[in-house]
């Protein structure tokens, strides 16, 4: 497979801050960012790319850089080719708010749901619960606001004990969490 940018950091000898430092597929397999061929376990898999793009920080940098630049295979800022094709083709004023028109037109996703309208970001990048109670129930299953986090991050259920890995107590920040799976790939990376 080849892909102009490979969802990793970009290898810069300058080290100058780049949104990708900030990607939360930079651990992740890229292969999971380029479904191909067609039909439902495809669909599926595009369906899970864009739902783990939306615990992204930097969703919306990614989502302008594949556009502006032409990427125009897989799934980048939580739009597959065809939205971001039929943005191209409106060729909007303001790209960035077509962007998120598009994000919003994305069928609900529980999760993301659940989350959001109980969540509120923190200037520093942290994300607080707003709530008190601290069991949420989807599609008939409890979760712990963390395990809600890593489901939007990782697009799957979350394995052991979830927990911020950030510093702050209580940030349920989806990319500052961590369970038994993403603990033990760092601690293999480390190895
Ligand atoms: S929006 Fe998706 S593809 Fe883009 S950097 Fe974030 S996780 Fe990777
Ligand atoms: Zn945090």
């Amino acid at each position: 497979m080849t892909t102009l940018y490979g969802h990793r950091a970009p290898n810069t000898t300058a080290r100058a801050p780049h949104w990708s430092d900030a990607a939360l597929c930079r651990r992740t397999d890229p292969e999971a960012f380029f479904p191909a061929g067609i039909g439902a376990a495809v669909q599926q898999q595009i369906d899970d790319a864009k739902t783990f793009c939306t615990g992204c920080p930097v969703r919306l940098a990614c989502a302008t850089s594949a556009i502006t630049n032409g990427w125009d295979k897989g799934v980048w800022g939580a739009l597959d080719e065809g939205q971001r094709r039929r943005i191209v083709q409106r060729r909007p004023e303001n790209l960035r708010q077509a962007i998120r028109d598009e994000w919003a037109k994305r069928k609900a996703n529980p999760y993301f749901d659940a989350y959001a309208s109980r969540t509120e970001q923190e200037d520093d990048g942290h994300v607080r619960w707003l709530i008190k109670s601290t069991s949420v129930t989807v599609l008939g299953r409890n979760y712990t606001p963390a395990q809600l986090g890593l489901i939007l991050a990782r697009g799957r259920e979350p394995h052991g004990t979830t927990k911020a890995t950030c510093g702050r107590p209580g940030c349920v920040a989806p990319e500052h969490l961590a369970d038994d799976i993403v603990r033990w790939d760092r601690s293999r990376d480390a190895a």
